[in-house]
């Protein structure tokens, strides 16, 4: 069964949402007039997601289901969305409902012009911690300015794609993925719409800060070197400081009655330094981390079950 539009929502333990996330989609999607499909993304919930999507999707042949193993990832289910999907625009968005699947028309609207990612632009976050806009505002910002792709400020995964991009998404193997910079760096021919990020319509949030972490992290070493030449460019600092010093220290020595000061500041040096190269470490680390996870070539998300998929699609998932 071909589709024009396929909706991918990731879910992880969203048993308070998923009913109401399903029943304002389904209520777009048939106001659109388009042919589509939902794909429910199970990413290993605990709870009773898997359970109530399954007893959705028997009362809706429209509703597909794909269940992880465990959970592997926000970004790894919009991926596995993304090679399940069958139309000829993908839709992601989120199941709590922050993203409304209002704008999803608009999208559609915007592709039928001729634009083959249309992202959503959030114009305001509403009922979010100080904590989470601060520290979005400062990563997207640093991200921007640590890279060359041009990745758009403010836009999660929110967003339509064309099955160009979704195929050329799916030609790229890359393990730690950051999807909406993927996105970006694929290029096309690309619009916003904007809108207002709703509060959650219930529970908490799946995002703590070890795995918002964990995405930082990724963007970081996918899509820049930066932090690697960083430690070029303080080691040039550091020697160019302590070659000076030597030239201070000599001349006190030849031509002063100064005593050259003691271990203090040579116990304190050798602190920093230490430091410094441990942290310098680290950066290489995680690069280094990141190219041992793509040579493992394992694959990226294991399907469990799934639910109103057929022959045809099976093949596209799990790689
Ligand atoms: N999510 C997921 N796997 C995870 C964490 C989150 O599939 O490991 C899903 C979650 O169910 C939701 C979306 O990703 O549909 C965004 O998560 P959340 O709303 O908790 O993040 P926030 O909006 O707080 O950044
Ligand atoms: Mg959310």
């Amino acid at each position: 069964m071909s589709v024009t539009v396929s909706v991918v929502v990731p879910l992880y333990n969203e048993r308070e949402v998923i009913r109401e996330s399903y029943r304002r989609l389904k209520e777009v999607m048939d106001g659109t007039g388009e042919s589509y499909e939902i794909i429910f993304v199970d990413d290993g919930s605990r709870d009773e997601t898997w359970p109530i999507a399954h007893e959705l999707a028997e009362g809706d042949p429209r509703l597909r289901l794909l269940g992880f193993s465990r959970n592997f990832g926000h970004q790894t289910a919009i991926t596995a969305g993304m090679d399940a999907a069958g139309g000829d625009a993908v839709v992601v968005i989120d199941a709590d409902l922050q993203d409304p699947p209002e704008v999803i028309p608009q999208m559609i609207q915007k592709w039928r012009e001729g634009y083959q990612v249309v992202y959503g632009l959030r114009t305001k976050r509403e009922g979010e911690t100080f904590f989470k806009k601060a520290t979005a505002k400062i990563f997207y910002r640093t991200l921007n300015a640590l890279t060359e792709v041009d990745l758009p400020v403010d836009a999660g995964d929110f967003r339509l794609i064309d099955r160009a991009v979704c195929d050329t998404l799916k030609s790229m193997p890359e393990r730690s993925r950051y999807v909406r910079g993927l996105v970006s760096w694929v290029g096309f021919k690309q619009t916003a719409v904007e809108y207002v990020r709703a509060e959650r319509f219930a529970g908490t949030t799946k995002y703590p800060l070890r795995k918002m972490l964990r995405l930082a992290g990724d963007a970081l070493t996918s899509f820049s070197y930066k932090p690697l030449k960083l430690s070029i460019l303080i080691g040039a600092l550091v020697s160019a400081g302590g070659f000076a010093y030597a030239v201070v220290i000599i001349c006190q020595r030849l031509f002063t009655d100064i005593l050259v000061s003691g271990w203090a500041t040579l116990a304190c040096l050798t602190l920093f330094f230490n430091g410094l190269i441990l942290i310098m470490m680290g950066i290489i680390g995680q690069y280094i981390g990141r190219i041992y996870d793509e040579t493992k070539a394992r694959p990226l998300y294991i399907v469990a079950r799934r639910v109103n998929f057929d022959e045809k699609a099976d093949r596209n998932d799990n790689r």
